[in-house]
């Protein structure tokens, strides 16, 4: 019986080791998950959700963001030159 007992505790700490286990993988992708959207716009160096940044790929391998406030000061800076 002892024997029986110590088998079934033995059974029971796999489970709840695998389940645990298996708790920290989900924990560790939940968590880096959000990570791996940031991109870090290509001027200011400020780190946004990928949907917020405009892309464009210069050449073949180079892909580069732009975020919001980059844009309109672009744009700003373009307006001036053009008044000039
Ligand atoms: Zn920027």
């Amino acid at each position: 019986m002892v024997g029986l007992i110590g088998i079934a505790v033995i059974v029971l700490i796999v489970i709840f080791a695998i389940f645990y286990g298996y708790g920290l993988i989900l924990k560790q992708e939940r968590s880096s998950n959000p990570f791996n959207l940031k991109v870090k716009c290509t001027l200011c160096g400020r780190f946004f959700d990928k949907e917020n940044l405009v892309e464009r790929a210069i050449g073949i391998e180079k892909l580069y963001y732009f975020c919001g406030d980059c844009i309109k000061s672009l744009y700003t800076e373009h307006l001036n030159k053009k008044q000039n």
